[in-house]
């Protein structure tokens, strides 16, 4: 059976790996709450990948609930050589040298075999390696070779992340092996691909041609992570489809302090552009190796719903840890006691002033529908509001008001369906297409109805682009008590 219309509005995104393989795992998982299945390709092969996505799917097809597959391709992570004798100790003050050679990793010469990369290093870029743990300053440059001085030493193990957060990177967006993995992905229909390392708008449209030529359609997250991505945040939101604020290696990128609130930037503009935006990394790190979240966990997850998330997300906690169908759980609980408080906190964000608007196209009119929805559900506390979308257009723009009436989102269009799982609130569902309005509330009204969302008698608010089959003009609203057409 689909999820109860008074289960959780927020989405909760949870990475597979090797502690959430297990079929019985991942339906519990999906039954505990999990709406989208995170595939990390940083990790595993393409065999493992291709299992975990015919399991998610298949089960999820058995339980009745709609999930979403996202494939995270791993993007121009930068990363050492190996290193001799592990840990190798480097101290605050030693010096130094990277390497484009192949060198054991000692004696103060270590590989770092990216060429690209090395070319954007000047004196006095700032190197930080392990997650920021080291820390260091370039004092010299040549073809093969940088020289550093290390400002916070430590111990390094081989193959650790390297990034230089004030560099201006020139470096591709997408590499061989992301090439493969974006094929792979296309080739399983994933419906999400989320693309690491963004810096610019133009990432998103190699990606978009990439995924031209390969004959794919998957929407685009884009993962702001990267300085410049944050300076170009705008035009990449209205290009890609979705935003995964991911925590992780923004905290190294940028000071860590500014972590909150560029969350708090970008999870506001996506909601001002209708555009589903994920919260991800070290949500609920605790659970890893423990049963119970920390409070500064479940505030964090609490939080980042009130600032207007979509969806939270698990990486490790659901991958790697003890406690992935706790997590999950766990996430749930705290996502339906944060919803409640929506409602009091909301401060009329999106008021859409149409008095103000000079225009009147396609979009405005689709903006005044949806302000107006989301008043009349306030007003009439109908069961649902029903949207009809091709593209899902009109019901991210419902949703983006987070109103108290729960949103079904009815669509011919399989595609949409399953990626309006990453969305707020939508409890999306495949229909039939529909030609004329009489048709349309048939077919959605039944849908509702036979998933036992919907009783006779119940108030609706109805939306709908007419005529049908051309995507972005909402332009109908219609309250309806269900039965009054004789559609049931
Ligand atoms: C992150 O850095 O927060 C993130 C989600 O990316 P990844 O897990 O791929 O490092």
């Amino acid at each position: 059976m689909p999820r109860p219309l008074n289960s959780k509005s927020t989405k909760i995104v949870a990475t597979l790996g090797p502690a959430s393989r297990d079929p019985e795992i991942i339906r519990q998982m999906l039954r505990a709450g999990m709406d989208v299945a995170r595939i990390n390709f940083s990790h595993g092969d393409h065999e493992t990948h291709g299992k975990a996505i015919e399991a998610v799917r298949k089960i999820a097809a058995e339980e009745g609930i709609n999930v979403a597959i996202l494939c995270d391709i791993q993007g121009p992570k930068i990363r050492i050589g190996t290193v001799a004798n592990e840990p190798l100790m480097i101290k605050t003050g030693d010096t130094i040298t990277f390497t484009l050679d192949d060198v054991p990793g000692e004696d103060g010469l270590i590989s770092l075999p990216h060429p690209e990369f090395m070319q954007d290093l000047s004196a006095g870029s700032t190197l930080l390696l392990d997650d920021g743990n080291l820390q260091m300053t370039v004092t010299e440059t040549s073809a093969r070779q940088v020289r550093c001085e290390v400002v916070i030493g430590g111990p390094l193990t081989s193959r650790k992340g390297v990034s230089a957060p004030d560099a201006t990177l020139t470096l591709s967006a997408i590499t061989e092996k992301d090439r493969a993995d974006i094929e792979f992905a296309l080739s399983q229909d994933t419906d999400y691909i989320a693309m690491s390392f963004v810096r610019k708008a133009d990432d998103i449209r190699q990606l978009k041609w990439l995924m031209n030529f390969f004959n794919g359609d998957a929407a685009i997250i884009a993962k702001i992570e990267m300085r410049e991505a944050l300076e170009n945040i705008e035009e990449i939101i209205a290009l890609c489809d979705g935003i995964m604020v991911a925590r992780g290696d923004l905290g190294v990128e940028t000071p860590a302090e500014r972590v909150p609130l560029e969350q708090k930037r970008i999870i506001q503009l996506c909601n001002a552009a209708a555009k589903p935006v994920i919260t991800a990394t070290q949500m609920l790190e605790s659970m890893k190796s423990n049963p119970r979240p920390t409070r500064a966990e479940a505030s964090d997850v609490y939080n980042a719903i009130l600032d207007g998330t979509d969806a939270v997300m698990l990486s490790a906690e659901s991958a790697a840890g003890k406690f992935p169908v706790r997590a999950v759980e766990v996430m749930a609980n705290i996502a339906i006691t944060a919803e409640k408080e929506i409602g009091n906190q909301r401060n009329d964000r999106y008021v859409f002033d149409v008095a103000e608007t000079t225009t009147v196209n396609h979009e405005t009119v689709s903006n005044a529908i949806g302000e107006a929805t989301f008043h009349i559900s306030e007003a009439l506390h109908p069961t649902a509001i029903i949207t009809t979308t091709l593209s899902g257009y009109t019901a991210r723009r419902v949703a983006r008001e987070r109103p108290t009436t729960p949103i079904l989102c009815m669509t011919p269009v399989e595609r949409t369906y399953r990626r309006m799982a990453l969305v707020w609130g939508v409890h999306a569902f495949h229909v039939a297409s529909f030609n004329t309005v009489d048709e349309m509330i048939i077919v959605t009204v039944r849908a509702a109805h036979d998933a036992e969302h919907v009783h006779r008698g119940d108030l609706l608010v109805i939306i709908a682009g007419v005529p049908f089959g051309i995507a972005g003009q909402t332009n109908f609203l219609k309250v309806h008590r269900v039965g009054e057409q004789g559609e049931i």
